[in-house]
């Protein structure tokens, strides 16, 4: 069996030796053959240097890619998924957040037949604030997403080959992995550990793009805040049809009498706002129609620990459409240069 370790690093020379070391001598005890590939993404520091003087003294164990620029996480993970060449996979973080002691537990539960092996922290050492911020998230989430998304789950897990493969047909650039992982199915297996603090380093969340990525979270899946627009919008149509009614009903019966600018102010700011929201909300799902059409790969690469020859961008899904077609226009090109002899 092999076994293939998926890390994404932006920034890490800090932890990266450490996180090596730490990885390298859980899985030397381990009866699996086994490679680390690191996926640099766009790191403005020195991780890519680090990352090729491994590469370069454990050939063939380590490997790594440098993305173009940084492509965010989502984008390495894939990055790193597409080098992998593993009967399965880990993907950790390369902060040591994701205790590379737990993989021989990974492995054991994988080893029963398990497609997805989960390891979900919990959020000891959180503020409560924060905590209690997650947990009504989460909530909220569950109740609209069509997918199950757990508090805690994240992407320190081992994905079987097939788990993989799935993964990388999904051809999405908006891609929301916590939804993407339950959305593949197949069977999965959690298990609790306490959550570690970052070794050296720092985090790369700010509390906007936790904001955003909670949006992308409510949107990736489904279409229900489209129809909760909808809803919205038929019930204030409701509600100023019968104040139409009652207004002209009372006109009609009292005379016209001109005092209510409070209340006709009132309704047209309100609904304004209510507008707004909704044009907003379906700008929202036309700006992602619009990124997902442009078809881009999601990620180019700089740099190769050359084991493989071709990146891993050219064997996936999409890209492969995209060679493939270009193929196809040269032969084209080729069959007119011929004058038709293409048909023969
Ligand atoms: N990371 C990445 N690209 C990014 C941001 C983060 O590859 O744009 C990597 C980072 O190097 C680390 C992992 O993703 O290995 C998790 O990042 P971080 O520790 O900052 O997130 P947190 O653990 O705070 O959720
Ligand atoms: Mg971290």
């Amino acid at each position: 069996m092999r076994l293939s370790i998926v890390a994404p690093c932006f920034n890490e020379e800090s932890v990266i030796e450490s996180f090596d070391a730490h990885v390298r001598s859980a899985l030397d005890a381990l009866p699996v053959d086994y490679e680390i590939c690191y996926v640099d993404d766009g790191s403005s520091d020195n991780t890519l240097a680090l990352l090729r003087t491994l590469a370069e003294k454990h050939p063939g164990r380590i490997r790594y890619t440098s993305l173009s620029r940084n492509f965010g996480k989502e984008a390495a993970i894939l990055a790193g998924l597409g080098e992998a060449t593993g009967d399965a996979v880990v993907l950790m973080d390369a902060d040591l957040q994701h205790p590379p002691g737990l993989i021989a537990r990974m492995l054991d539960l994988h080893s029963l037949g398990h497609d997805q092996v989960v390891a979900r922290r919990d959020r000891s050492g959180e503020t409560r604030l924060r905590k209690a911020l997650s947990k009504s998230y989460y909530r909220l989430v569950n109740h609209w997403v069509d997918v199950e998304l757990a508090d805690g789950v994240g992407d320190f897990r081992l994905l079987s080959r097939r788990a993989v493969d799935a993964l990388l047909s999904l051809p999405e650039q908006n891609r929301f992995s916590k939804g993407l992982f339950s959305w593949i199915g197949f069977d999965t297996v959690t298990f609790d550990y306490a959550n570690v603090a970052r070794e050296a380093g720092q985090t790369k969340w700010r509390f906007g793009a936790l904001v955003n990525y909670g949006v992308d979270g409510l949107i990736s899946f489904n279409n229900r805040p489209l129809r909760l627009a909808l809803h919205l919008g038929l019930l204030l149509t409701a509600l100023a049809t019968l104040y139409a009614v009652w207004i002209v009903a009372s006109a009609l019966v009292l005379g016209v009498d001109t005092p209510g600018y409070a209340t006709l102010l009132a309704t047209v700011v309100g609904m304004g706002g209510a507008q707004m929201v909704m044009l907003g909300l379906i700008g929202e799902y036309i700006g992602r129609i619009y990124y997902e059409t442009k078809r881009r790969p999601h990620f180019l690469v700089k740099e190769h620990s050359s084991v493989k020859e071709h990146s891993s961008v050219e064997e996936h899904s999409l890209v492969k459409e995209h060679i493939r077609a270009a193929e196809g226009s040269r032969a084209t090109e080729r069959d007119r240069e011929l004058g038709g002899a293409g048909l023969r």
